[in-house]
């Protein structure tokens, strides 16, 4: 017998912005946050960065395109604010969490950058060789392709 679906999803208040979000009742970890805090909490910036850096990487010109718009505007939209007297760090969390947010409901998206983020092993702590990989990308993101987030 198939479960209506109310049975199997629960909501949950993030802990990062307090929204509402669903969790599967079968999952054996359930998350703290929801997607796009999560996104934000594992560097997704940079695994985008990387995405759009690496052009081998996306295989489907198209996915490349979405992403490179989607940077474009979110670039803008940060320049815009700051232009407007907005304070930079506060600007720059509002259109971070924007891009997160437009990231986390697209699938295609959404599923390239998780990957990208497994791969980079950005999150790797204790790993010494991950920490100078993520040390060496932080420093060139700083140098150069900040460009559009700062
Ligand atoms: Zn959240």
């Amino acid at each position: 017998m198939v479960k209506p679906l109310i049975q199997t999803w629960d909501t949950k208040k993030c802990t990062g912005c307090m929204s509402d979000f669903p969790v599967h009742k079968d999952w054996q970890t359930q998350p703290l946050q929801c997607g796009p805090c999560r996104l934000i909490t594992r560097k997704f910036v940079d695994a985008v960065e990387y995405l759009l850096r690496e052009s081998c990487v996306i295989s489907h010109p198209e996915t490349k395109k979405v992403l490179l718009k989607l940077v474009q505007d979110a670039s803008a939209l940060y320049r815009k604010k700051k232009l407007d007297g907005e304070d930079p760090r506060r600007a720059w969390r509002s259109v971070e969490r924007k891009l997160a947010h437009t990231i986390w409901s697209d699938k295609t998206l959404r599923k390239i950058v998780l990957l990208t983020i497994k791969e980079l092993k950005i999150q790797a702590h204790g790993d010494a060789r991950a920490d100078k990989r993520n040390q060496k990308r932080s420093a060139r993101l700083l140098n150069g392709t900040r460009r559009w987030s700062g």
